[in-house]
């Protein structure tokens, strides 16, 4: 038994102990008036009144320690259970000596018929006293039947009478059986105590238990709002991080000064546009222009205009690529490329003219250029239906030499690959 469980046991044995007292104390009040009542009243002697008096001072001792004891149980403060229990065994003890004194008394003054009546009060609260004291302390219940009943029943047996030596012996015989009893049913007490010492602890490992479940519980719930909370914040700048990555290659995929798609934009399209069309067996236009002597443009006009008047060809460019599919973009300095999907050669070969008109039609003089006083473009135009034995490049080659050819021949003009 660990020392917390001895410590409830001793509380325990001393709450039942204080739970009996009232009627140990009632049924010694009323022993001891009647025995002190009868003899005063038959022998008149001083000794039993004086002995009434010591009695009851003893009991309302008795009574006020059991009262300050349930104050002190109702109180906040810890009991000391050691320091009650032995207040209360010498209280008993001390009982005990008050009968052994008047039992003596008796005996030794009053013939054995007179005496006979102290016998069996004295028996009687010996008996009583199993009740009130076994089930706490067999050891009370010694000392107090012993201090009780053993000096008289020596006395008894030594007197040489027959009677008192048989009534001795009677009271020894009953001392004995009653210890048996005692002890069985200190047993009986013992044994529920423990096992409600066992419920309350595993009552109170399952208080325990609980309160720890409902602390996990509330950590679960915290950490459950924290994930969502996390989770909603993750999305977020995923969302975000998605919308940068989109401007991002947007940006990487526009030209700065033209604002239509880049070289590295265009070859991803062409790229896709020629598998897009090698599975679908379709024929796909390239037209590549260049502005005519655009190095002259720059000298005699200056850079910064030279810029403007590529913005102004770029947007005129892709004006004329409007149908779904076409893309315009600038291919290098001052050459753009046109993809046409889906654009047989006739059809690209008059939409590169219409650009060429187009772009002359902007009007953009151009002082320096050999063949026109305006600003214009050479196109070079292809046109295939790719297989799986050609490459991309081969359109953008014949594309390219059809714009060499465009330029031998003189600018300004629109060249076919075929
Ligand atoms: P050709 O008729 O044979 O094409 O002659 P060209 O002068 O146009 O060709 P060339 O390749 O000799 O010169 C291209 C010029 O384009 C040179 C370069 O300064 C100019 N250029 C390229 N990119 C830009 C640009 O972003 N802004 C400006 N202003 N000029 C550019
Ligand atoms: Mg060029
Ligand atoms: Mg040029």
């Amino acid at each position: 038994m660990s020392r917390l469980d001895a410590r409830y046991l001793r509380r325990k044995l001393l709450e039942a102990q204080h739970e009996q007292t009232p009627v140990a104390l009632g049924g010694s009040a009323f022993v001891a008036l009647g025995a002190g009542g009868y003899y005063w009243w038959q022998t008149g002697q001083l000794f039993f009144p004086l002995w009434l008096l010591v009695a009851l001072a003893l009991l309302i001792a008795r009574l006020v320690l059991y009262v300050r004891l349930e104050q002190r149980r109702n109180s906040v403060e810890p009991l000391d259970e050691v320091y009650w229990q032995r207040l209360y065994f010498w209280s008993v003890v001390v009982a005990a000596l008050s009968w052994a004194a008047i039992g003596l008394y008796v005996e030794l003054s009053l013939p054995f018929t007179e005496a006979a009546f102290i016998y069996v009060c004295l028996a009687g609260m010996v008996a009583g006293s199993v009740a009130s004291t076994a089930s706490v302390s067999p050891l009370l219940y010694i000392c107090f039947s012993a201090i009780t009943l053993l000096p008289l029943s020596l006395v008894l047996l030594v007197s040489m009478v027959p009677q008192k030596v048989a009534m001795g012996l009677i009271c020894i015989a009953f001392f004995v059986f009653t210890q048996r009893s005692t002890f069985r049913i200190y047993g009986v007490f013992e044994g529920f105590m423990s096992s409600s010492l066992v419920n309350e602890q595993l009552l109170r490992e399952l208080r325990q238990e609980q309160r720890r479940v409902l602390k996990l519980n509330g950590q679960l719930r915290e950490d459950l709002v924290k994930r969502i909370n996390t989770e909603k914040q993750l999305r977020t700048e995923k969302q975000r991080a998605e919308a940068l990555a989109e401007k991002l290659y947007e940006l990487s995929s526009i030209d700065g000064l033209t604002e239509i798609p880049n070289r590295r934009y265009f070859d991803e399209l062409l790229a896709a546009e020629w598998s897009r069309a090698l599975r679908s067996g379709t024929v796909l236009s390239l037209i590549i222009c260049d502005i005519d002597y655009f190095k002259d443009f720059n000298d005699h006009y200056g850079h910064l205009v030279g810029d403007e008047c590529l913005k102004a060809v770029a947007r005129e460019l892709d004006l004329h690529a409007r149908r779904a599919g076409d893309s315009v973009a600038r291919f290098g300095g001052e050459e753009f490329a046109v993809l046409l999907p889906g654009t047989e050669l006739a059809d690209a070969l008059r939409l590169a003219d219409e650009m060429r008109e187009s772009v002359k039609g902007l009007g953009i003089s151009h002082r320096g250029s050999r063949v026109s006083d305006l600003v214009t473009i050479s196109m070079g135009v292809a046109c295939m239906v790719p297989t799986l034995d050609k490459r991309p490049q081969q359109l953008l080659k014949e594309a390219d030499e059809a714009l060499y050819r465009a330029k031998h021949q003189g600018r300004d003009r629109v060249v076919s690959a075929a």
